[in-house]
This record gives structure tokens, C-alpha cells and sequence, in this order.
């Protein structure tokens, strides 16, 4: 079980709202900096962990520069997010850029920056070599195909269009050497929103025998193993949390059983964690703005699935609670939607919630990662805004509301659109 909360209370809330109107997401400083030292206890016995935080997730660098403070470096898979990293203060080895079918572009700005490169195909060397030139360090993605099961977000690895399989990594390495790298990392990303300790061990199980195996056979001495992100957070209530600390000591387990007597004892761990550290540090706040009674109850909000896609794309659970009314019986059923004009722009559907009135607060809970990071505008909707509750309880502004301007900013036409 997991108890869902909201860091403002209704009388503060509305204060904030005077100021910035609904909808926005709104992140907690406090929990965001807690959830990265939560997973650096867990590998505290490690010679040296990092969490590059995965940029896709919650793509502001304020957010970036909180996590940096705390010692995180950064995953990034676009020019965009390496600019990110950059101006959050970020730079270097504590950059690990992780794309696929890669341009040009990207390789020079992670180049330039001196950042981890992670290949995802052999033949992404040649084309590196070409036109960026080689990193101090590089790292290839492993695909272990049919080892692992996959899931709705993430899918199968044989379906998968990212990594390397097995048998390429052994010639990718042997390869990038004679091209004359000289310190060498090992890559999956094949988990999300994993729960069960078990799969972490798992993964963790397959990438360090594999890389005893690339020593041995390829004299591969490898500096560090990225285990991925892929964490879990609870969604639903009855959702256990991931329970960091088994997955820690049955790590370090592994790491004493297979990678020590391999001689590679000094491997720094490292994982690319998303959403367990902004995931459950962000909320959804819109306002109801219209009831409509059909064949069903609808509530309708200020917001739509162009500020959170995850129920819409993946039918994901997400908690809504509604401001004020937290200890209300939830005994009305409603769908909950957005204006989009597409019938999936529900954020739920036969929810038991209060009765709900026009005008109330609705917080959607567990939206700080691949929430307002997957915004679109389709139909117009616009980009909401992004709020910071820092830890002394002030509010900061750290992405404004997008306006039609911004929208139509793009736009080559001889008239007036405004
Ligand atoms: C999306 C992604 C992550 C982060 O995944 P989470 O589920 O948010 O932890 C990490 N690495 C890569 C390569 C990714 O594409």
C-alpha cells in the first residue's frame, strides 16, 4: 500500500492559483532531492555510483540543477537535453549520452562537452568516428533479446530497435579498441517501471556475467556498468514502492559473486533513473470546468491528455484526489477528461471519487516524469505551465505557460492570426 499526498494545502493552493492559473504541474523540490539519496543509500557500498538522471523525464534544467546538487549527472538522448545538461551545470564524464539513430549534431555537442558516449549499434562507430570523433569513454547497449520479457511501456527486447545482440558486442569492443578508445562502460536499458526486486537482480545477474565474459574473451577492462533506469513507482495505491535497499544488497551480492573474481572489482555502477525521482515528486492541478450527464458522468477540466499522454497512451492508472475533499467517501463514479477532441483524452475512466463541483481543484498525482515531458499540441492545446515548491515553501516559476503566440510563432502566413 502507498499513501498518495499533495504538499499544499486547499487555502495555499489557491493562493498559487491567483498567481499562476491551472492548469501546471507543480514538482517538490524536498522529494525530488529524497528520491535520488534514497537510490545512493542503496549503492552506498558500491566503489562509486551515479545516477545519470534520464533528461526525457522532466526536461527542465531546473530540475537538473536540483539533482546535480545532489551529485547526479545526466542521460541524455538529444541535443536538447545536452543543452539541458550544459545549463544546468553539467558536464563532462557525468554525461552519458544515450541515443539511437543519432545525428550528426548530437555527437559533436556530446563530444564537445566531453560526455559518455553509448552506442547503439556498431555501425554508429564509423559514422561517430566520421563526424564527431572518438569520446575518452564509450559504452555500447546491450539487447539481450529473448532473455528478458518486456512489458506494455517498454515491449519486447526482440522487438526492440535499440542495442546490440550478444554476439556484435563481442566484435563492437574488439573493434572501438583498435579504433583506439581506451576506457570502456556496458549498457541496457530493458526495464520499466519495474517493481519486483527480482527483475532488477536479474538484469544486474545477465550485464555482469556478460561483462566477465567480454574481459575474458576481449580483454575488455571495463570502468563502469549502467544498469539502466526502469524503476518502478507505485501508480496504484495497492502498488508496493520498489524496495531500494534489497535491491542494493542483492546487487552488491551479485557484484561480490561475479565481478570481483573477474577482476573487475573497481567497475563504478551506474543507473539512469527517471521516473522514481521526479515521478512521484509532481502533480497535475487543473479545474473542473464543466459536469455533463449522458450516458455517463463526465467531468471536464481545464486541462487534456497534451499535458499528461500516459492514460491515453498506455491506459495508465494515475490517483486523482480534489482539493479540499480528501477525506470525502468516494462514492461518485465519473470519467475524467480532457477538451481534446479525441474519445481516449480521459485521465480516468468509472473512477470512485467525492462529488465533484464545478470549480474545484483536481491534482493528478505521479505526474513528475513523462508528464508534462510529453506534451504536444494537437488541437491547439497548449504547453502548461511548470511549478517548483522549494524546500522553504516558496513557489518558483520554472517553465511558463506556452500562449498562442508561442503557437503560432512558427507560422509563415501574410494575414493576422492575433
Ligand atoms: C526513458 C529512459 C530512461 C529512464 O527510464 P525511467 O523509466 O524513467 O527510469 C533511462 N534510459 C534510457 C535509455 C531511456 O530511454
Amino acid at each position: 500500500m502507498t499513501t498518495k499526498t499533495f504538499p499544499l494545502s486547499q487555502a495555499r493552493l489557491e493562493e498559487v492559483v491567483k498567481e499562476y492559473p491551472t492548469p501546471f504541474h507543480i514538482y517538490d523540490e524536498h522529494a525530488i532531492r529524497e528520491n535520488l539519496r534514497g537510490l545512493q543509500r542503496a549503492f552506498a557500498w558500491a566503489p562509486e555510483f551515479r545516477e545519470h538522471f534520464a533528461v526525457k523525464a522532466t526536461p527542465n534544467p531546473r530540475i537538473v540543477q536540483i539533482l546535480a546538487e545532489e551529485g547526479a549527472g545526466t542521460d541524455c538522448s538529444s541535443l536538447a537535453e545536452l543543452l539541458i545538461s550544459q545549463a544546468a551545470g553539467v558536464t563532462g564524464e557525468k554525461i552519458m549520452l544515450t541515443s539511437n539513430d543519432t545525428p550528426a549534431d548530437e555527437f559533436q555537442k556530446a563530444i564537445e562537452l566531453g560526455a559518455i558516449i553509448n552506442l547503439d549499434d556498431i555501425s554508429h562507430l564509423d559514422y561517430l568516428a566520421e563526424h564527431a570523433g572518438l569520446p575518452g569513454c564509450l559504452s555500447f547497449r546491450y539487447n539481450p533479446g529473448n532473455l528478458i520479457e518486456g512489458n506494455d511501456i517498454i515491449g519486447k527486447p526482440t522487438e526492440a530497435k535499440y542495442g546490440l545482440t550478444r554476439e556484435q558486442l563481442f566484435t563492437a569492443y574488439a573493434r572501438a579498441k583498435e579504433m583506439g578508445v581506451k576506457r570502456f562502460g556496458l549498457h541496457t536499458m530493458v526495464i520499466s517501471n519495474e517493481l519486483r526486486t527480482e527483475g532488477f537482480l536479474y538484469t544486474a545477474r545477465l550485464m555482469f556475467e556478460l561483462a566477465a565474459e567480454l574481459k575474458q574473451k576481449d580483454g575488455v577492462d571495463f570502468e563502469f556498468i549502467n544498469l539502466g533506469g526502469g524503476i518502478g513507482i507505485p501508480y496504484q495505491l495497492e502498488d508496493e514502492p520498489v524496495d531500494l535497499a534489497a535491491v542494493g544488497s542483492g546487487i552488491h551480492k551479485l557484484f561480490e559473486e561475479i565481478l570481483v573474481p573477474a577482476g573487475l572489482g573497481h567497475v563504478r555502477l551506474a543507473m539512469e533513473s527517471g521516473r522514481a525521482m521526479t515521478g512521484p515528486a509532481g502533480w497535475l492541478v487543473s479545474t473542473v470546468l464543466h459536469e455533463k450527464k449522458t450516458y455517463k458522468d463526465y467531468i471536464g477540466l481545464d486541462s487534456c491528455m497534451a499535458n499528461l499522454m500516459r492514460p491515453a497512451l498506455y491506459g495508465a492508472y494515475h490517483h486523482i484526489t480534489v482539493a479540499g475533499k480528501e477525506d470525502a467517501p468516494r462514492d461518485h463514479m465519473y470519467d475524467i477528461t480532457g477538451s481534446l477532441c479525441e474519445n481516449n483524452d480521459k485521465f480516468a475512466i468509472d473512477r470512485f471519487l467525492p462529488q465533484i463541483e464545478i470549480g474545484d481543484r483536481v491534482i493528478i498525482h505521479d505526474t513528475g516524469a513523462h508528464g508534462h515531458a510529453m506534451g504536444f499540441n494537437y488541437n491547439g492545446k497548449l504547453w502548461s505551465a511548470e511549478l517548483l515548491l522549494r524546500e522553504d515553501g516558496s513557489i518558483e516559476l520554472i517553465r511558463r505557460a506556452q500562449t498562442i503566440d508561442d503557437y503560432f510563432a512558427t507560422l509563415r502566413y501574410p494575414g493576422s492570426l492575433l
